[in-house]
């Protein structure tokens, strides 16, 4: 004998009921006794008529009604429909008339609610009873009602197995057909009343007939192709489990695998019945193996993660609790008296604390059993009244192996950590087979995603990117990260998603990934006008593990969007020079940010373009090592125009030519006055400790007055052709001493200038050429021969790059 049970979406219509025909045609050596659950969705349907307080249900009824139709209509022949639509219509009439009497006398019993709430199993069973006879099958109807008995232990309604196997292998031993199909989720109590298992409840009808029948197997058809390692619904690369230990199957199902309904186990275990999970839909996956047989199991450590949404915290504290016995009986006496289910439970070694986890439906009723039960230690101030804590998940981690394998809870708390999700509360049982943690109802598909990557993808991790400004470098950044995909997902297991793209018109953002193939047409296609702070909303909303927002921008409002991502775990990445040039305030907050929510906040290419200065800087600091000097050449703009100006073109057209080039800042000035030099010294300057302002820093000016007081890029541009004369002398000066012009930066015992110098050729800064840029670290250990980093230091192309690397670094958690 074996048992099979389809559930809702198995039975939903009368293409699945093909399907599960298809099921029992292949079972031809056993005697099979079907378990069948209510159209997929009709029992919420019953209850919403139950609970319609008076509100017309005329529609629901009639959604019930045609559900039904479709089937009778399509698989039944002629004499089985007049038979089936009578039997349809008497018992909705019926039903209509409970209804009725509902509304009347305002009052439900929990008969009533059964006999509603049942109703659906019953058409079902009967309906699919008739059409498989038509069909030829041998087949007998029996009825759950009759079989399954509960019984009442501490106003708990439970299974009474003793009854439940008597009249179960009383009536099988009646019964010689080959098939028989049975209603799932009905029974009766003690009172012979009409009862219910709990919604889901047909999966438990399904294993108390396989527990008496002595059923070899128990197959559970749904619509999934096994349990899976976490909800597919939530976390797309969630896979099925090949084997899972009865313990195991419990302790998912028991925090949140809805594929399995939790007290199905029990009745199995007992008999080690194996249970396989498999899809209607797909018949020939492998779906999950659940029993006890260890042969069947791999080395896993972790097997799955589960989660329930809707939970509350109750806690409650106070002196009165400290050592005193039984204080803890008569808290969960109190609890289980109102049946009201714990979730989990932590408590303070102190004593002082206990913090319980219920489904939110229970928390208020909880608390007033639980303020109720110690009126007397409150009234006494020996306890506070409990606290409740809302909207909040629970997550549980699961596996037998956990135990053996040391590190799970901290690769856990890692991988929430570096995410931002904070932990309210953590519960991990004696057997170690299970982890559990409270967490905010918003984080908790973050927090699926993140530990499903920690612990089954280790081999693929999604980095979710959020790009503003895609000019010059972003545009390149772009082209790179669309031809490098591959390549990174290949070799460094980093799946680069790019999820929004904003310029400063236009903006597309959303939780799928962009095409980065045609991006332009897109974003042009866009009817999202851009906006920095849409754009922040937005991606904290969509709230994603490993996020990162990238600021290609010279803008001066977008850096006062990098506080709230950090503050919401989103890591920041930026060629965008303001805001560590801005106040030292603002720079060590944002710094202080980065390391307390864990998240990255990069900007190699605030100095160098890619070149690896700060990251340089950094390792000798890190390593030791102390600055004594730092002198620099940090304009690959200026570097270029110096080494481009000779007697022949003028300084006004050197710059133009740079302007266009896109070697400059969109504001030339900036460059010229030396204020992008000084905000790149001022960068270097703090990360090697020292707390300086942007006015500390000295700057030697070699433009004329009324450059310097232009106003606009015109204007600017203009005076320098009228001053050429200036410029020109500047140059002759420089070639009559034998040297060429370099504007030099120079970080010197924590005092920074800028300014133009004459370089000689012994000099190492006087064979730099085009728009190279060169820093020289004087350090404790680089004494006599200091360290150098040289090369290209400017251009969208590099910098593109350098804000590249960054990405990949803080895909990879680094910095
Ligand atoms: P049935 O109607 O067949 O009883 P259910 O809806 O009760 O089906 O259970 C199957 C559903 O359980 C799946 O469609 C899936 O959305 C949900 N589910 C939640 N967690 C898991 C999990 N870990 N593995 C598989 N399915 C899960
Ligand atoms: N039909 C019931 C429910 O929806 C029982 C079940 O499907 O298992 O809860
Ligand atoms: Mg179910």
């Amino acid at each position: 004998m074996k048992v099979l049970k389809f559930g809702g979406t198995s039975v939903a219509n009368s293409e699945s009921i093909l399907k599960v025909l298809s099921v029992l045609n292949k079972n031809q050596n056993d005697n099979i006794l079907i378990v069948v659950s209510a159209l997929g969705g009709v029992t919420n349907l019953l209850q919403e008529c139950l609970f319609s307080k008076g509100k017309s249900t005329k529609n629901l009824l009639k959604n019930i009604e045609e559900r039904h139709l479709e089937i009778i209509n399509n698989l039944s022949n002629i004499d089985g429909q007049t038979y089936l639509k009578n039997f349809l219509k008497e018992k909705l009439n019926k039903l209509e008339d409970i209804l009725k009497a509902i509304s009347n006398i305002d009052e439900i019993t929990k008969k009533t609610v059964s006999n509603v709430l049942t109703l659906g199993e019953i058409l079902s069973s009967i309906i699919i009873y008739e059409i498989l006879k038509q069909r030829g099958l041998d087949i007998s109807y029996i009825n759950s009602q009759e079989l399954i008995f509960t019984k009442e232990v501490n106003n708990n309604e439970v299974l009474d197995g003793e009854k439940s196997s008597v009249k179960i292998k009383n009536k099988l031993d009646l019964l010689d057909s080959k098939f028989m199909i049975a209603p799932g989720y009905i029974c009766s109590n003690e009172s012979n009343e009409i009862s219910n298992l709990g919604r889901g409840g047909s999966d438990f009808s399904s294993a108390i007939y396989a527990k008496y029948c002595n059923a070899k197997s128990l197959e559970i058809w749904t619509d999934v192709s096994g349990v899976f390692n976490a909800n597919p619904k939530i976390v797309e690369r969630a896979s099925p489990i090949e084997y899972l230990s009865y313990k195991e199957a419990m302790e998912l199902s028991f925090y949140g695998a809805k594929v399995i309904y939790f007290p199905t186990l029990q009745p199995l275990i007992e008999e080690n019945i194996p249970v396989f999970i498999k899809n209607t839909f797909d018949q020939d996956a492998n779906g999950t193996c659940i029993s006890n047989s260890t042969k069947l199991d791999k080395d896993e450590i972790v097997k799955g993660i589960s989660h329930i949404e809707d939970i509350c915290l109750i806690n409650i504290e106070g002196s009165g609790m400290v050592g005193v016995p039984g204080f803890s009986k008569r808290f969960f006496e109190s609890l289980s008296t109102k049946q009201i289910n714990v979730v989990m439970i932590t408590q303070a070694s102190s004593e002082f604390s206990i913090c319980i986890a219920v489904n939110s439906s229970d928390a208020s009723l909880a608390k007033d059993v639980i303020d109720a039960e110690f009126k007397f230690e409150i009234s006494q101030n020996k306890m506070n009244k409990s606290q409740i804590e809302s909207n909040l998940s629970n997550i549980a981690v699961v596996g037998d192996k956990m135990k053996s394998r040391k590190g799970i809870s901290g690769k856990l708390f890692n991988a929430l950590g570096q995410n931002n999700i904070n932990i309210k509360a953590i519960a991990q049982g004696a057997s170690e087979r299970n982890i559990s943690i409270i967490i905010d109802k918003d984080n908790t598909k973050k927090a699926l995603n993140a530990l499903h990557e920690t612990f089954f993808e280790e081999n693929l991790k999604d980095v979710h990117i959020f790009i503003t400004g895609v000019g010059n470098v972003g545009g390149f950044l772009i082209e790179q990260i669309r031809d490098q995909k591959e390549f990174i997902a290949k070799n460094l297991k980093i799946n680069l998603k790019v999820l929004g793209i904003s310029n400063s018109r236009k903006m597309i953002i959303s939780d799928s990934e962009i095409d980065l193939k045609k991006w332009q047409i897109d974003l042009n296609k866009s009817k999202k006008i851009a906006d920095y702070t849409d754009f922040q909303d937005k991606v904290l909303e969509l709230n994603l593990r490993n996020s990162l927002f990238i600021d290609n921008t010279a803008s001066d409002s977008i850096p006062n969007t990098y506080e709230k991502y950090l503050n919401n775990g989103v890591g920041v990445v930026t060629c965008n020079k303001i805001a560590n040039s801005g106040t030292y305030s603002n720079y060590k907050n944002l710094k202080t940010l980065s390391r307390n929510n864990n998240c990255s906040f990069l900007y190699e290419t605030n100095v160098g373009a890619a070149l690896p200065v700060i990251s340089t800087l950094n390792n000798l600091i890190n390593s030791g090592d102390k600055i004594i000097k730092i002198e620099a050449v940090l304009s690959g703009t200026l570097n270029y125009i110096f080494n481009s100006f000779n007697e022949i073109d003028t300084f006004h057209k050197i710059v133009s030519k740079a302007v266009d080039l896109g070697y400059t800042e969109p504001d030339p000035k900036i460059d010229l006055c030396g204020v992008d030099v000084s905000r790149k010294i001022l960068i270097l300057a703090r990360e090697s400790g020292y707390e300086l302002e942007i006015e500390d820093i000295t700057k030697n000016h070699f433009l004329p007055d009324s450059s310097i007081e232009a106003e606009s890029k015109e204007d600017f541009l203009l005076s320098l052709n009228k001053n050429k004369d200036h410029f020109n002398s500047i140059l002759k000066k420089a070639q009559e001493n034998n040297s060429r012009l370099k504007f030099v930066a120079k970080l010197d015992k924590g005092k920074a200038s800028v300014g133009l110098e004459m370089v000689s050729p012994e000099h190492p800064f006087y064979n730099l050429v085009g728009s190279d840029n060169i820093t020289v670290f004087f350090t404790e250990r680089y004494k006599d021969s200091p360290l150098v980093v040289k090369g290209a230091g400017a251009g969208g192309e590099f910098t593109a790059s350098g804000v590249f690397a960054d990405i990949i670094k803080a895909g990879q958690g680094n910095g």
